[in-house]
This record gives structure tokens, C-alpha cells and sequence, in this order.
């Protein structure tokens, strides 16, 4: 009942531009689209016109009007063939056409006797697919609405087009965001991500009686790190500090790089404020090994101040304010230690 499937020159660069559409995870239509679907049915006064996208083994729709239709196998397309030849096909009589005519949509519902199809590009060269009409009834197609059906699939390019650079850049954006929260060296959140992590949370201990812990790090003569073996060293034990602290802690707990040689944990929903302990206690353990830094055996090690929300603050100054305050009395303790308040 197929044909065999007409396959383009091109075909690699022309499917390199159907992805870009990124129609694998859904579809592409947009009311756009499908007004301009409309159109061509209300130009031509046909039951049905579409653009369809021919990617690697199928026929998929981005917008139809009139009916709707399933997507089909590639090998049943017949916009597959205006694609083959990059250009404008009108098939008068499809239960005339050699091969067309045992399709099942011209043999079954709806029973379709009129094609016609002009090229989609998105770039010039690479039709994505057509936009196409259908008709019940046999007909032709004059050189003025060859024409037009031409004119439309030349905005419908342009249109994809758009929806392409729309989704490009919408990526870009939200990479650029991420970046911007991002802390290079360690790949740990930076201090500008706070209010997101932290406001919500607290929100939420409110809201919904969540806790959420908080723990600042701090290591310990680090000054005389970069004083005795240089910054580069110093940027590797921070590095690998990082890595240390990523061992400890668990997948649901938020890392950020407060600057210099300070870090936060955020601790979703721990149940107490001994949890808190556990934690702290794992980290300054982890930093007992000395480091390997540019060839020197390098001892720096953590001192932990943490606190428990709401218990210690209900919004983000005020509790944070509270963590500080445990870790400068870490430090005063004598450091390689943690305090957490309320214990
Ligand atoms: P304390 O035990 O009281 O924490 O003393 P400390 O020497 O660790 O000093 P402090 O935490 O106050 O300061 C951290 C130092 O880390 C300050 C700065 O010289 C250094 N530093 C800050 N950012 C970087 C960085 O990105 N790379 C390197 N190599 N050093 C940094
Ligand atoms: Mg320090």
C-alpha cells in the first residue's frame, strides 16, 4: 500500500533543520501556524489544508484546519514527495495517480481526490515539509493560486523559523540564568541564588510546618594557604574542598559558595537539629585529610555554625544572621569544629 520512501540529496543537512524545529518532543503548532492553515483552506474553499513536517520516517503535523488528522508513516505522505522534489505538486485526480490511488485516505475516509503541496523551508534548499490542501473532489490548480499556495508555505517557512530562533533563544536564556547563579570554580551555586533557595523555603517551614537547616563552612587558615604555597594552590584546595563537601552531603541538599573560603548547606526538612549535628560533624571530619595541592600536602581544615528554621528565623536576614552568628562561635571555640544552635 506504501510507496517507497522518496529520500532527498540532502536529506542529512534537510533533517538537520527538521530537529532544529525540536518537533521530536511535541509538536510545533502555534496559533500562528494554524491561522495560516485556516487561510489556505478559506483561499482555496478546500475541506482541508496543513503543514506538515516529513522528518526521518514520519508525517507530522504543526498545523491543520478543517479536519483532523492522524499523523502518517513517511511512506504514506504525500507532501514526502514535494519535499523529494522541492517544489510545487498538484495532483488533479489522486484516484487517478498510479501510486496515490490505493492510499487509504483516497480509498477509505476521508476520500481524498485532490493534492496539491508547495515546499516549507526554513532555510533556503532544505524544505522541512508543505503545506498542502486537500479536497473530496477532483479539481485543478491555476497559475495564480500555484501562486499563492507558494506564498503561503514561504510564510510558513518564515514563521518555523521564528519558532526556532524563539526556542534558541529561550535556551540561551536559561543557561545564561543558570550561569549567573553559578559559582565557576566549584560549580556550586553563588551567594546571588539565595533569596530563590532560601525565601521558599522558610515560606514553606510556614506554610506547610517543613523545617529547612542551614549550615555556613568556613575553613580555617586559609589566608596562610595562599601565603605559603601561592593562590593557585589555594584554588585547588578550594576546589577540592568543594569535592569534599559534595561526598558528604545528600542529592536533596543545596551546596552555594558564599565567596572566598566560605560555603552554605541548605538542608531541606531535616527532622531535628541533631541531624544538623550528623551532617556538620561528617563535613569537618572530611576535611581532617590534608589536601594535595601543586605538589605540597596541604592541611586546612572546616568550622561549621548551623541553625534550624523557623526555630531560629523566620525570614532569610534574620535566620541567616542566626547561622552566621554559630559559626564565628565555631571559630572562637577554637575551630575543626561546629556549633549548631540549640544544642
Ligand atoms: P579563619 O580561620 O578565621 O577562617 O581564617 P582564614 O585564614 O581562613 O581567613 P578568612 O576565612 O577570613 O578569609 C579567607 C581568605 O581566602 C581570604 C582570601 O585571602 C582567600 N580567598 C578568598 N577567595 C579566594 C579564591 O578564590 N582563591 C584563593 N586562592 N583564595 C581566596
Ligand atoms: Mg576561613
Amino acid at each position: 500500500m506504501g510507496q517507497s520512501v522518496l529520500i532527498p540529496a540532502n536529506e542529512t543537512d534537510r533533517l538537520v533543520a527538521v530537529r532544529a524545529l525540536n518537533m521530536a518532543g511535541g509538536s510545533a503548532t502555534t496559533p500562528e501556524l494554524s491561522a495560516l492553515a485556516d487561510l489556505a483552506r478559506d483561499i482555496f474553499e478546500t475541506p482541508f489544508a496543513a503543514v506538515n513536517i516529513i522528518d526521518e520516517d514520519w508525517q507530522r503535523t504543526a498545523a491543520q484546519a478543517g479536519l483532523q488528522l492522524s499523523e502518517c508513516a513517511r511512506d504514506l505522505s504525500i507532501c514526502t514527495r514535494v519535499v523529494f522534489e522541492n517544489e510545487i505538486l498538484v495532483v488533479p485526480d489522486l484516484a487517478a495517480h498510479p501510486e496515490l490511488r490505493g492510499m487509504p485516505y483516497v480509498t477509505g475516509e476521508p476520500g481524498f481526490r485532490f493534492y496539491a503541496g508547495a515546499p516549507v523551508e526554513t532555510e533556503a534548499g532544505l524544505p522541512v515539509g508543505a503545506l498542502c490542501i486537500l479536497d473530496t473532489r477532483p479539481r485543478e490548480l491555476g497559475a495564480g493560486e500555484r501562486a499563492s499556495l507558494a506564498r503561503l508555505a514561504l510564510v510558513a517557512g518564515a514563521l518555523l523559523r521564528l519558532q526556532k530562533a524563539n526556542l534558541v533563544m529561550a535556551l540561551a536564556e536559561r543557561s545564561l540564568r543558570a550561569a549567573a547563579m553559578t559559582d565557576p570554580m566549584t560549580g556550586f551555586f553563588n551567594r546571588s541564588a539565595l533569596p530563590t533557595i532560601v525565601d521558599e523555603a522558610l515560606e514553606d517551614t510556614l506554610v506547610s510546618g517543613s523545617t529547612f537547616g542551614a549550615l555556613y563552612l568556613d575553613m580555617d587558615g586559609f589566608k596562610g594557604i595562599n601565603d605559603r604555597f601561592g593562590h593557585h594552590a589555594g584554588d585547588e584546595v578550594l576546589r577540592q574542598a568543594a569535592d569534599r563537601i559534595r561526598a558528604v552531603i545528600r542529592g536533596a541538599d543545596i551546596a552555594v559558595r558564599m565567596g572566598g573560603d566560605e560555603f552554605a548547606i541548605f538542608i531541606p526538612d531535616p527532622p531535628d537539629a541533631a541531624t544538623l549535628a550528623l551532617v556538620a560533624g561528617r563535613l569537618v571530619a572530611a576535611f581532617h585529610e590534608p589536601f594535595q595541592a601543586d605538589g605540597h600536602t596541604v592541611s586546612a581544615r572546616l568550622s561549621v555554625g548551623g541553625a534550624l528554621a523557623p526555630q531560629s528565623g523566620r525570614r532569610r536576614v534574620e535566620f541567616l544572621k542566626v547561622v552566621d552568628g554559630a559559626l564565628y562561635e565555631a571559630k572562637a571555640a577554637g575551630r575543626n569544629g561546629y556549633r549548631i544552635v540549640g544544642l
